[in-house]
């Protein structure tokens, strides 16, 4: 193990900027989510990032202690949005709404900030909008140009902003979607927005939700790219801060649960809609602004793990055979925290061929193709994709027909 110190230990909170914050969560070293490794690398040192959660005592934010360089994390990314049908479907509902709430005019200009392969761009095209993505890792921004969405591959701040307004005008729409909790310098991000929104526009984030983050224990959403997990009161303190205010809050399905925020200028004309009081009540019931709240939380997961090794533990001392399936980011975070490696589960299965043949970061378990467990008999399939089990489950009654059971993992492992 190999630690790596070119990371930025946050002194201050990223939110309200105050110097109080406090330890919560500790995974211990971890290697990046999404650092997968090859054949060759497997054999080679590995670098281990601490992966902690801190609590600040003043604005109530839950934020990762540390930062790692978001050029390390994002410039040769490999999770590209669509390969997931559910995800383009969700982009396309997504369009569409926003289209018909807003009733925007056609031609005006919509921007999406860390565009990914312009998966939610490509449905704003097609109703008839000019689109600009913002995808700071070229391999991806390349593949959006070849779809015909124009994408500028660059790390979003203000004096790009600047140079678009000037050459494009300003933008009715900026949308924020999985990126906003991946964003370490928040106030340059929030400064270039306000240069490119126009007037009355509307800035849209979608970000995992800290409510379902706590209520489902989907404690694995931490992992070195997710340095905030957002609360609408947390969202309300940081943009207050920049004279925009949140005129709306939709509860989205998405990633185990995620809200879709709706931030105007100040003056904009937007009326505030009662959601953003319900939100923030709600909130407030469930005691995320408790500090006990995420003390309490931290030893459920301990006791999530305690009984995941059990049971695997129970299962491989009978000779059973065990794979998991779905390599995601979140999947690293509980096969490390929980030491799972090789030793327990054989392989993982992963639909997608960017990483396929490569180990999992951290615990050295390779990734192989669906066509692997056809031919093999195997007795239980871990589903690490925990957001798409119930998919992944009628995908695979094939396997169960065959005898096969599932283990879902969290919040408490369950054999189905
Ligand atoms: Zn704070």
């Amino acid at each position: 193990m190999k630690f790596n110190y070119t990371i930025k230990r946050n002194e201050k909170c990223r939110v309200c900027k105050a110097g109080q914050i406090e330890k919560v969560l500790d995974f211990g070293p971890t290697p990046l989510a999404n650092a997968f490794l090859s054949k060759e690398e497997v054999n080679k040192e590995e670098y281990f990032y601490p992966l902690q959660v801190f609590f600040c005592k003043k604005c109530t934010m839950l934020q990762l202690g540390h930062a790692v360089s978001s050029k390390l994390l994002f410039d040769d990314y490999v999770y590209v949005s669509s390969t997931s049908p559910v995800f383009i479907q969700h982009f396309v509902d997504f369009a569409l709404q926003v289209a018909t709430q807003f009733n925007v005019k056609k031609n005006s200009l919509v921007i999406d900030l860390g565009s990914n392969d312009g998966i939610l761009l490509h449905p704003f095209k097609k109703i008839g909008y000019r689109v600009l993505g913002i995808e700071p890792a070229s391999n991806i921004a390349k593949i959006a140009r070849k779809k015909g969405v124009d994408t500028v591959d660059e790390f979003f701040n203000i004096p790009l902003a600047k140079k678009l307004k000037r050459k494009k005008g300003k933008a009715e729409i900026i949308t924020a979607t999985n990126v906003f909790a991946h964003i370490d310098d928040l106030d340059e991000v929030i400064r270039g927005v306000k240069i490119l929104l126009d007037r009355n526009g509307a800035f849209i984030i979608e970000a995992p939700y800290l409510i379902d983050f706590i209520e489902k224990r989907y404690f694995d959403l931490v992992y070195h790219e997710h340095m905030s997990y957002w609360s609408i009161r947390s969202l309300q303190t940081l943009f207050k801060r920049f004279g925009m205010t949140i005129f709306d809050v939709q509860k989205v399905p998405v990633h185990g649960g995620s809200v879709r925020v709706f931030v105007k200028h100040k003056s904009g004309k937007q009326k505030v809609q009662k959601s953003v009081l319900q939100f923030l009540k709600q909130e407030k019931k469930i005691r995320l602004h408790k500090k006990e709240t995420y003390v309490k939380y931290d030893k459920k997961i301990l006791q999530n793990r305690v009984s995941l090794l059990d049971l695997l533990t129970r299962l491989k001392l009978k000779g059973k055979k065990i794979i998991g399936y779905g390599a995601p980011a979140k999947g690293n975070t509980l096969l490390n925290y929980f030491k799972i490696g090789p030793d327990i589960l054989d392989y993982i299965v992963d639909d997608s061929v960017f990483k396929q043949g490569l180990f999992t970061p951290g615990t050295h378990i390779p990734v192989v193709s669906p066509q692997t467990l056809k031919k093999d008999k195997v007795n239980y399939i871990l589903i690490l994709a925990w957001n798409f089990a119930d998919p992944i489950m009628k995908n695979y009654s094939w396997f169960k027909k065959r005898g096969g059971k599932f283990i879902v993992p969290v919040p408490i492992p369950k054999i189905i």
